[in-house]
């Protein structure tokens, strides 16, 4: 294998173990369920087509990713609303 790509290949390993080097800008993200969902990130901004989403401005689809993808977002993605930290905290006393 040429030995360039080779290079680029354990840098790959190398950065996929640091996922805090990446910072998610924009997503567009499908759940699949019965009902799918499109959940979207702008910026710092969420958004969910669910019908929670709508009351709440945050739901489970949000909060899911926003855990799958912490160490990659801004802290203002990762917390968006405060709503995730407030779940986590009751969540820990349950
Ligand atoms: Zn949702």
């Amino acid at each position: 294998m040429h030995s360039d790509l080779i290079n680029k290949i354990e840098k790959a390993r190398r950065y996929a173990a640091e996922p805090e080097r990446f910072q998610v800008q924009q997503l567009d993200v499908q759940f699949r369920e019965a009902n799918d969902h499109v959940v979207r990130l702008d910026g710092e901004r969420w958004t969910c087509d669910c019908h929670f989403f709508h009351s709440w401005h945050t739901c489970s689809h949000v909060m899911a990713l926003q855990r799958i993808l912490a160490p990659m977002l801004t802290s203002e993605a990762r917390h968006a609303n405060g709503f995730d930290e407030l779940v986590s905290e009751e969540v820990a006393l349950v």
